[in-house]
């Protein structure tokens, strides 16, 4: 039998991050991959002969700490590739840009309110940025790195000076459509601005409750309201071939069946895995980047848990809102009134589209008007498509993981016919340059990536589900109520998104 330090389960970009940076401190690792590549939910997804791309398409708050510590440049990965416009898309072809800090297509007043709003935010991302990048201690300890952590928040509050530090605990909880409305007057505009606050959550732009936290999440990188041009499949590509150089031993077409617990001298112990296949892999320590659920309710079971937690992970909210939406096109589609369709494409004509369209999914309907955000991969990366011909990748927000009725193969066609009208609206001949179209909805990501609900970030990144009670107290600071037993993925501090966070912060936390 083999014995590692550590074994991490899921080679997810998380799992990698984590993996390496144990491996660097002089580990031995083994990651475990159920799948048959890496990358989880950025892994390369061919959904065509030769036509590929990923279910997160692109990459705007990759930390640069981390590409930096795990010297992802060296491996091929670009975090200063140019970031792309974000073109909120107008049906009358006055399509309004944002690129780098400007904005063109808006009046006067509305571009010198962009200027102020994007500065003050700017500033409020800037104050949280240190909080993404390390562990939220638990309220109520009194311990040192709790009073420091929290003394730094307060410190870097006072510094934002009386006037900003009150503006930020007032919209801190501001439905974004306020928010907006008391910015800006053009309506494609705000749905623009608020789609950072809302994508990946089951938010709308009236939900009270935690878009600015998810907004500054997404401004935490170098790229304001856009995303980088650097291909997600570079970026895991360049992780697993650093966490290869590290020593990480990594295996896919691996599926953990269960954590096996033993008794340690202070209680439940994680004492290794056990495989599909029934072979068993003993380490020090087990650390899991598949989402809480999964993790808790069938990798360790309930047996090994105390009730009021297992309640609290059943009650965890981690159904899906987004779907993804592939063509495989024989040439570049063309925008009306764009030169060319390379940016980010957002069909969201206004704050009450999104609306509607999340009020539909909240009561398990599609919004006949569904609103999406559009990239076409296969402008900056080549080997996504054969030579002349296009991928374009679409989050189609909201879609809900139980329809009434239920999915069947007719109302995915009527569906996917519907996306292809709504974008046919702007790309006029895209329906004679389909070769090929792929609908994945919640259900589908969550049985084909082993993510439970399809969520984004494995679990709602709410107020009630973050910071300190991500994804739950007693689950938290990476820890779990088994010894040896650890979370590093996305249902973790601070959330989803490709960043690395929570497989940095995991790492650090074990490695005290
Ligand atoms: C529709 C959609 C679109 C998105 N688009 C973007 C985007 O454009 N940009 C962005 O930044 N973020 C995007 N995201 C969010 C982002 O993809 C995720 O938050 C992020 O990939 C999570 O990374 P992770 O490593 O924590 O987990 P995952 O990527 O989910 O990886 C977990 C890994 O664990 C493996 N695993 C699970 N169970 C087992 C087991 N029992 N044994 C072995 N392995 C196991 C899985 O196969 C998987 O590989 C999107 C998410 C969704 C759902």
């Amino acid at each position: 039998m083999h014995r590692y330090n550590s074994i991490i389960i899921g080679a997810g970009h998380n799992g990698m991050v984590c993996a390496n940076y144990l491996a660097r401190s002089g580990q031995k690792v083994l990651l475990l991959e159920s799948s048959d590549s890496v990358g989880g939910l950025a892994s390369v997804r061919e959904f065509h002969p030769e036509f590929k791309t990923s279910i997160a398409h692109s990459i705007s708050y990759f930390s640069e700490k981390v590409a930096r510590d795990l010297n992802l440049k060296k491996h091929g990965f670009n975090l200063d590739a140019a970031p792309l416009p974000t073109i909120g898309l107008s049906a009358d072809t006055n399509h309004i840009v944002l690129q780098g800090g400007r904005i063109s297509g808006v009046a006067n007043d509305d571009e010198q309110s962009y200027g102020k709003y994007l500065e003050l935010i700017q500033r409020f991302a800037n104050m949280v940025k240190p909080f993404w990048l390390q562990t939220v201690p638990p309220i109520g300890n009194n311990s040192l790195p709790e009073i420091m952590s929290y003394a730094h928040l307060g410190m870097n509050m006072r510094l934002m000076g009386k006037a900003d530090m009150r503006e930020f605990l007032r919209i801190l909880t501001l439905p974004m459509r306020d928010l907006m409305d008391e910015n800006f007057d053009n309506e494609i505009l705000k749905a623009m601005l608020s789609w950072d606050g809302l994508i990946g959550s089951k938010l709308a732009p009236r939900s009270p409750n935690h878009s600015l936290i998810t907004l500054l999440l997404r401004m935490s990188g170098p790229t304001a309201h856009q995303v980088s041009s650097a291909s997600v499949k570079t970026l895991i590509e360049a992780l697993h071939s650093s966490a290869s150089a590290s020593g990480v031993e990594i295996r896919t077409g691996a599926p953990v069946a269960e954590i096996v617990i033993g008794d340690g001298a202070e209680g439940l112990l994680a004492t290794g895995v056990k495989l599909d296949t029934g072979e068993q892999i003993e380490a020090d320590c087990v650390i899991s980047s598949a989402d809480p659920k999964k993790t808790f309710l069938d990798l360790v079971g309930v047996q090994h848990l105390e009730i009021g937690f297992t309640n609290r992970i059943r009650r965890l909210r981690a159904d899906g809102y987004v779907a993804k939406f592939h063509l495989a096109l024989k040439e570049l589609p063309e925008f009306s009134g764009l030169d060319s369709p390379d940016g980010r494409l957002l069909i969201a004509p206004d704050m009450d589209v999104i609306e509607f369209a999340y009020d539909d999914a909240k009561y398990g309907h599609c919004s006949m008007v569904p609103v999406m955000e559009i990239v076409i991969p296969s402008i900056h990366d080549e080997t996504l498509a054969p030579a002349g011909q296009h991928v374009l990748s679409a989050h189609v927000m909201y879609v809900p993981r139980y329809l009434q009725g239920g999915w069947d193969d007719q109302v995915r066609e009527a569906y996917t016919q519907l996306l292809i009208d709504t974008i046919a609206k702007y790309a006029p001949g895209i329906r004679e340059q389909i070769l090929h179209h792929e609908l994945l909805i919640p259900a589908d990501l969550e049985r084909e990536y082993g993510v439970t609900g399809g969520h984004w970030h494995h679990s709602e990144l709410s107020l009630d589900q973050s910071l300190m009670m991500r994804p739950t107290y007693g689950a938290a600071q990476y820890q779990t109520p088994i010894g040896g037993l650890h979370l590093c993925g996305a249902g973790c501090h601070p959330g989803g998104g490709l960043m690395g966070g929570a497989g940095h912060n995991a790492a650090q936390e074990i490695l005290k």
